[in-house]
């Protein structure tokens, strides 16, 4: 970047916003289904390599024109984040976390030859159109306003070369709780078929090229009675990631150590903010090992016949964690233990806890920004 004046990025000083004339309002909050409702405005930042990044500009949310030779209908040129805004009980809105979405979608502009940005610029014009959404951030616990910042490859051009024109823009869906009165911990099935990610592969970025290939095999684990897949790599099972979410394990390790344990970031895990918090605060309270490394279907096998597993859970933003309670594997059945009644293992609350509280300011950390 060379000061003010580079188009190698946008900035909040140049961003201009157009209201809507005919608002819509918020739904009656038990009527939403996740990603299906809308709020009024987009942020929208064109770019092209001619002439570098444009102002960004907040405007009522519209279609798109794209010509139907753009790079994304045809090679998946898209990458997008996941991020919420919160209200809290003082009624302010709250980001959680932005900075950390802005630096992974970075990332994963650069996999695809998508153009860099500075995240901060972004974050601010973000937390600006958060600012203007704020009526459509429902209230009460488990309620947010769920944000989609995407970046497409818009050239029309079907040669497999990286875009010369790009699209970034932000959506924002108003969205009620992952966990109704009738959830229940979920089950897993380990895939020993399909595969989502690959040493040397994509896995480790957002990219919607990650997720395509994921839906057939979820309707099939679907379809057999699991909720969610348990992806695995390698010859030796290893774990990888539980649906759209990171996966943690609560067990006694070999080595007799109560351990909170979760696939390591080698390239093929995405780096999961939720995953990033649990990791922090684990470790703040000093009171288990929390540890980033290898662990294979046979440890989980040999751990369930030992009585040593505790606890196991998905991570990610829309649900914070995920308990699980059983996790099919070849021909077995591996079953977590839950006290009867509960859903929740007790860590697995207590983490669920911690991290709402801090996401909708009931408890000051800079993790969470009142804007
Ligand atoms: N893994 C995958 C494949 C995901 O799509 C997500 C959701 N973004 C996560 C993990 C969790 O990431 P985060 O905690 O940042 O939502």
């Amino acid at each position: 970047m060379t000061g003010t004046f580079s188009k190698d990025t946008f900035y909040f000083k140049d961003l201009t916003i157009t209201e809507a004339v005919n608002k819509a309002s918020l739904p009656p909050k038990e009527s939403l289904s996740f990603g299906a409702t809308f709020s009024n405005h987009m942020l929208e930042v064109k770019w092209s390599a001619a002439t570098g990044w444009g102002a960004p500009k907040i405007v009522p949310i519209h279609p798109f024109e794209l010509h139907p030779g753009a790079k994304v209908l045809h090679y998946a040129s898209e990458c997008f984040e996941g991020a919420k805004a919160y209200k809290g009980p003082d009624g302010k809105p709250r980001v959680f976390r932005l900075d950390k979405n802005m630096q992974r979608l970075k990332n994963s502009v650069c996999a695809l030859g998508l153009p860099d940005f500075d995240e901060n610029e972004a974050r601010k014009c973000i937390e600006e159109l958060v600012k203007l959404e704020q009526d459509f951030i429902p209230e009460g616990n488990g309620y947010s306003l769920y944000l989609r910042p995407t970046v497409i490859g818009s050239e029309a051009n079907v040669n497999t070369t990286a875009s010369s024109e790009a699209i970034f823009y932000v959506v924002c869906c108003p969205c009620g709780p992952y966990f109704s009165s009738k959830f229940e911990a979920v089950r897993l099935y380990a895939d020993t078929k399909h595969v989502r990610a690959w040493p040397g592969g994509t896995g480790g970025s957002k990219l919607g090229s990650n997720y395509a290939g994921g839906v057939v095999p979820t309707k099939l684990a679907n379809q057999k009675g699991y909720q969610q897949i348990l992806w695995l790599i390698g010859d030796d099972h290893q774990v990888s990631e539980a649906g759209t979410m990171n996966i943690f394990i609560l067990w006694v390790n070999e080595q007799g150590e109560l351990e909170l344990i979760t696939p390591e970031l080698d390239g093929t895990i995405l780096p999961g903010i939720t995953r990033d918090s649990i990791i922090t605060i684990a470790k703040g309270w000093g009171e288990f090992k929390v540890t980033e490394g290898r662990i294979t279907m046979d440890q989980i096998l040999k751990a369930e016949k030992e009585n040593r597993l505790r606890e196991v859970f998905g991570a990610g933003t829309a649900c914070v964690v995920c308990p699980v309670k059983q996790i099919g594997f070849m021909d077995s059945v591996i079953d977590i233990p839950l006290e009867p009644g509960s859903e929740f293992g007790p860590v697995t609350q207590r983490i669920f806890d911690e991290v709402t509280s801090i996401q909708y300011g009931k408890k000051q950390h800079i993790w969470s920004t009142a804007l």
